[in-house]
């Protein structure tokens, strides 16, 4: 059974695994964890800045 770097696809190395080194073992963390920011960043950032309906605002929404 042969294993690929998921980031270079180099063949893996023990030591690193799942990995073929410690650089490859950093980028994907890096992107793993900009990925996980992203997310709840985006939207508690949206929830804060959309402001509530107000009903007496006169924008119905109506056929
Ligand atoms: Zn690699």
């Amino acid at each position: 059974m042969s294993t690929h770097c998921p980031v270079c696809n180099k063949p893996v190395k023990a030591k690193y695994a799942p990995f073929c080194s410690q650089r490859c073992k950093d980028v994907d963390l890096g992107r793993w964890l900009k990925g996980v920011y992203v997310v709840p960043g985006m939207d508690s950032e949206e929830a804060g800045s959309l402001p509530p309906e107000e009903p007496g605002g006169g924008q119905k929404h109506r056929p």
